[in-house]
């Protein structure tokens, strides 16, 4: 790819088409051939994978994979705009194809509609020269790392939650690594998903715009990439910080390389712990219908909701009061050690901390209430809204 030597010949509809860019001295008709001949894998078909997907489509990336196994849900189309309306229910795959097709016939895209796991991977990944993160869970995350690092392949990250998004450059030639910034990943449960936590519709176009500018860049080989530095942008207040990242020589992945083979990373990441905590006795458990039957039978039952206060006023159980996880400790005191308690937070998860925590300060009669609000939607009461 450094040399015009043996690059993909752009066709007259090409020409015109990115005429933009070759009057540009740093793409001309040399860099637009080498984008032809990119072949960049998007991990992520959502909030991220959107933006960075139209862009290098639009931008001419002759080659663009994408992995996804999900469903658009009408929850999605407030920011994850490869997908519209009439696409609800279908996979996001199929709907990106097209959208992609439609925004440029001349880009090969290819689809791979499955769950990136440590077995596929390398297989994946292995066939593509740039890997772009857009992935929403840690542990998918660590995967595309250790991957991207074991096969030496650039990987432009990005994450956002809220109102706050980071970008950078991992696992080029002499860079740090995504371990190298985050050696552990957070206790589960700790921090809220998007869905959990919500996110600002336009930061993901915010951030995955910037990923697709990087994925350029070192498509091009022109310009300097965020590669050692972690961009931090608070759409807020509207500041945008960058910070030095350092290569890390006691990095597992990239500096001791003790890390040879893709691992578990379900069970690094705590989730697989959660499923087993879910599924002890450790964490008692009562299921929306017993709840249910519970309180009809008059029960006096302390229901307590350790979600973040938007979440509960878009949807809450009657009689449930509001104790956000995080500050849980500090309202140990209102609660009554006598009284039977049930912790609930959207899915399950949140939740099967709070009850761990309280069951650590001394209450005995403390449960989790099973999947969560989404369950008792589904089980109980549907007029709660899903979210
Ligand atoms: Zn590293």
């Amino acid at each position: 790819m450094t040399s015009p030597i043996g690059l993909p010949v752009l066709s007259p509809a090409e020409l015109q088409r990115y005429s933009r860019h070759l009057i540009l001295p740093q793409v001309e008709r040399s860099g637009q051939q080498r984008l032809k001949a990119a072949r960049v894998l998007v991990i992520g078909a959502g909030g991220l994978g959107s933006p960075v997907a139209l862009y290098l489509a639009a931008a001419g990336i002759g080659t663009l994979g994408l992995v996804d196994f999900d469903v658009v849900d009408v929850s999605n189309l407030q920011r994850q705009l490869l997908h519209g309306t009439s696409d609800v229910g279908r996979l996001k795959l199929d709907s990106a194809r097209d959208r992609l097709h439609d925004v440029n016939p001349h880009v090969h895209v290819e689809t791979y509609p499955t769950r990136l796991t440590s077995a596929n991977a390398l297989e994946i990944i292995g066939d593509y020269d740039i890997v772009v993160d857009g992935t929403d869970n840690f542990a998918t995350r660590y995967l595309t790392n250790d991957a991207c690092v074991l096969l030496g392949k650039p990987n432009v990250y990005g994450s956002i939650f809220r109102f706050e998004g980071q970008a950078s450059v991992f696992s080029t030639v002499g860079g740090p690594c995504y371990r190298c910034l985050f050696p552990e990943p957070p206790p589960p449960g700790m921090v809220p998903s998007c869905a959990e936590g919500g996110v600002l519709g336009v930061l993901p176009g915010m951030i995955g715009t910037i990923q697709a500018a990087e994925t350029l860049k070192l498509a091009l080989g022109t310009g300097t990439t965020l590669a050692g530095r972690l961009l931090l942008v608070d759409a807020l207040t509207m500041e945008f910080r960058t910070v030095k990242l350092r290569k890390d020589p006691a990095c597992p992945a990239c500096g001791t390389r003790v890390i040879t083979e893709l691992i578990d990373y379900d069970e690094f990441c705590g989730s697989a712990d959660v499923a087993m905590i879910d599924g002890s006795d450790e964490v008692r458990e009562i299921t929306p219908t017993e709840l249910a039957s519970l309180l009809l039978d008059g029960a006096d039952v302390d229901l307590i909701d350790v979600r973040e206060p938007r979440e509960w006023e878009f949807a809450h159980l009657a009689g449930a009061r509001l104790i956000p996880l995080g500050t849980l400790g500090d309202a140990l005191p209102t609660l009554d050690r006598s009284r039977q308690i049930v912790v609930m937070c959207r899915s399950g998860q949140r939740s099967a901390s709070a009850v761990l925590q309280l069951q650590a300060a001394g209450f005995a009669r403390v449960k989790n209430l099973a999947g969560g609000i989404l369950r008792w939607s589904d089980d109980v009461d549907p007029t709660v809204p899903k979210y």
